[in-house]
């Protein structure tokens, strides 16, 4: 199994499949869970060796959470997770630019779109008496029509996995190219909820 903490040349990673990114993620994410996290890619000899570019093993698109520590959670290190993150994980036009050009410039190939239990926006989304901010207004905005597009409810535990569906599908829908990088099967899109308690990553599946 390629795993990204064994070899620390950043070109290695190009040649991973999609799949094989899948399992070394998931791979990190179960040394976080049986505490026995590596930390790798951790030194100031890393860095220097990504000083003349990046070439990451996947990109994720989370909440701003401070719960949910991107690196910390996949056991990953410098250079090898492009992070997206707004509040709600929502997909958008600024968050589908960043990662159009994480596939287009960094080679990425899986994106995993993973929001957590919990959530803050999801739960503004599912009530209707907050004050909000013009700005978060369109925000939670996007979460309601994800939620809307599924025949949603208020409950916020399947909202936070129904949103995280939808903003992958949205990934899907919003960009030409991750479509048809996804048709092509050079692109992955995998939807994910983080439970806060458990500390796990539910996952639940690929897009198309
Ligand atoms: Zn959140």
């Amino acid at each position: 199994m390629a795993t990204f903490d064994q070899n620390p040349s950043t070109k290695t990673d190009m040649t991973m499949t999609p799949e094989q990114s899948f399992q070394a993620l998931k791979a990190g994410h179960e040394r976080f869970m049986a505490g026995k996290s590596r930390h790798p890619h951790s030194s100031a000899h890393r860095l220097k060796q990504l000083v003349d570019g990046q070439r990451p093993m996947a990109a994720i698109l989370s909440c701003s959470d401070s719960r949910v520590p991107v690196e910390l959670l996949f056991d990953a290190g410098f250079g090898d997770l492009y992070v997206v993150r707004t509040a709600g994980n929502t997909s958008y036009s600024d968050t589908i630019g960043s990662l159009d050009y994480g596939v287009l410039s960094l080679g990425i190939h899986l994106i995993v779109v993973m929001g957590h239990e919990r959530c803050g926006a999801v739960t503004a989304a599912c009530t209707s008496e907050e004050t909000l901010t013009p700005a978060l207004s369109d925000l939670v905005g996007t979460i309601r029509s994800n939620l809307k597009r599924v025949g949603m409810s208020n409950d916020v535990g399947a909202a936070c996995r129904a949103n995280s569906m939808e903003s992958a599908r949205s990934l899907v829908h919003g960009s030409a190219l991750m479509q048809e990088r996804v048709k092509q099967g050079t692109l992955r899109i995998e939807a994910a909820c983080y439970t806060l308690e458990e500390g796990a990553i539910e996952w639940l599946g690929a897009v198309s």
